[in-house]
């Protein structure tokens, strides 16, 4: 096997049944066919045993949040890979429940006929304990493969609590696994025995063309919530690559520069393709030190957490990795390591939750109810604008996502009002919401991988403060304003 071991655990051991019909890969999270380790690990098992390689995609409707936006998002999604996997061997069968629990049953009815199951690893939201169900539940071999970044999040037990230290830790720990990548594309030239049809039992249909197609009446007729509707961003391996390209090869130039400013397209914007697994940082970080003509033997020695420097990148390259590797993965080793903790204001470091509760009680001269977060109504425009992007494009800028979460704890009667309000409008109407770093944005406005800051103010106490007014001064906001004003 090529996949490194210390990417896959196994959720249910036991033998590998050979005498059953096919491998089983239940897509969940890296949808996707490209620089995906557990779909390579399924195709080494359907390899080895010389059997064939069913790919399962579902699409529930009943998990928090379903609507129209994220459904739109994820169809678009599985009909690109309903044309990657037509083109191979595999069988690849989605889903899409048309009423809730349509779909209850299902797995454990291709289960029974596989030889091993394959998930993947993913640490949050309602992954982990629906695979921790189907573990108990499945009479069958259950390995999640984790591929989520370029450092495997078992690699370490230790949970770091600072960006720094993380690196710190990367700079010495990841040259290894720079080598040891996913194919880009494991479907070219494979050869596997073809499965002629799915079990007579599994009665449940394939998601019809209308369906895949994303068609906005097939989406309509689903039982979804409505109001979120689809956006202009189009979901996919194929969009997301593109994406990708563009950014590196006209947009990467700038980004040190770019990438604070609301008024400029200067960041990947490739967060929904992160998050819903269309795109990988390893297909990224290929095609951005391609571009860079940068091979590892260019590395220097740690450094010791310094943020530039270690890659021998050029200056925007080096920013962009820190973002999309040092800080992406920081939120995954958390959430990883500490599942039951990483959502809860108690992993808050001691001085964070010291100091909230130190300010407690101060006056909040502006308090507003979730309501009229959601519609924009307060009394700050920059901030109601940038509530408007996200509930109107369902992505919303880095440098004001972190200002847009400081007033809504300024707003708050307390830290757990606000981490509640930041999780339901992020969760209903950001495509990236529900992600491990999704929790990592929330908690840092509540001091979590950060460290006290003076002077101590009202509300905030040691919490590091922003204003609307400083960002107005410093970056051009006014078209922004007026593009997305409610
Ligand atoms: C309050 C708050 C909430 C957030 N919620 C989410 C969320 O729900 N989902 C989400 O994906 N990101 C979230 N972030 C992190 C960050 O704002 C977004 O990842 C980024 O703005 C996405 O835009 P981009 O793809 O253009 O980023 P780019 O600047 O192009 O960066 C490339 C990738 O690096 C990663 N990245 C960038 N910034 C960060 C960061 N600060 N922390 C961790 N990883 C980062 C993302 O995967 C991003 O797609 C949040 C940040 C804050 C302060």
């Amino acid at each position: 096997m090529t996949v490194p071991e210390g990417r896959v655990r196994v959720l249910r051991d036991g033998p590998v049944r050979a005498e059953r019909d096919y491998v089983l890969y239940w897509m969940t999270s890296f949808r996707r066919a490209r620089s995906n380790f557990a779909l390579e690990r399924a195709i080494e098992h359907a390899r080895a045993l010389k059997k064939p390689l069913v790919v399962f995609e579902p699409l529930r409707v009943a998990y928090p949040f379903a609507n129209d936006r994220l459904h739109t998002f994820v169809l678009q999604g599985m009909a690109e890979n309903q044309r990657r996997f037509a083109a191979s061997p595999v069988h690849y069968f989605p889903f899409v429940e048309t009423e809730p629990g349509e779909g209850k049953g299902l797995l454990e009815a291709l289960a029974s006929s596989a030889c091993v199951l394959v998930g993947d690893d993913w640490p949050s939201f309602f992954v982990p304990s629906m695979q921790a169900a189907a573990a108990k539940k499945l009479e069958v071999r259950f390995e999640v493969v984790d591929s989520n970044g370029l450092y495997p999040m078992h690699d370490t037990e230790r949970v770091f609590t600072t960006a720094h230290s993380f690196r710190t830790h990367l700079q010495k720990v990841l040259p290894p696994h720079l080598m040891a990548v996913p194919r880009e594309d494991p479907l070219e030239g494979l050869s596997l025995p073809k499965l002629a049809a799915l079990p007579r039992r599994i009665t449940w249909a394939r998601a019809p063309k209308d369906l895949l197609a994303a068609s906005p009446a097939a989406i309509a007729a689903l039982p979804l919530d409505h109001s979120v509707g689809a956006v202009k961003m189009v979901g996919g391996s194929a969009a997301g690559e593109a994406r990708m390209k563009r950014f590196v090869e006209h947009q990467l130039v700038d980004y040190a520069e770019a990438r604070n400013e609301p008024e400029v397209d200067g960041t990947s914007a490739l967060s929904p393709y992160l998050h819903f697994g269309h795109v990988s940082t390893h297909q990224l970080f290929a095609r951005m030190v391609r571009q860079e003509q940068w091979h590892i033997e260019k590395l220097g020695k740690s450094i010791g957490g310094s943020r530039e420097g270690w890659w021998k990148l050029s200056p925007p390259a080096e920013a962009f990795i820190d973002q999309f590797v040092t800080w992406r993965e920081l939120g995954f080793n958390m959430s990883s390591h500490c599942p039951e903790t990483y959502q809860s204001l108690d992993s808050l470091p001691t001085w964070a939750k010291a100091t909230i509760e130190a300010h407690a009680k101060d006056p909040r001269p502006h308090l507003y109810s979730l309501q009229q977060l959601e519609r924009s109504q307060t009394h700050d425009p920059l901030w109601n604008a940038a509530m408007g992007q996200l509930r109107r494009t369902g992505w919303f800028h880095n440098y004001l996502r972190m200002l847009w979460g400081k007033k809504i704890y300024e707003w708050s009667k307390s830290a757990a009002d606000a981490l509640h309000a930041m999780e339901y409008l992020m969760g209903k109407y950001s495509l990236d919401g529900r992600d491990p770093i999704s929790w990592s944005g929330y908690f840092w406005v509540l001091g979590r991988y950060d460290r006290p800051w003076g002077p101590e103010r009202k509300i905030f106490g040691k919490l590091r403060y922003m204003s609307s007014d400083n960002t107005a001064k410093k970056f051009e906001v006014k078209n922004y304003i007026a593009t997305f004003a409610p």
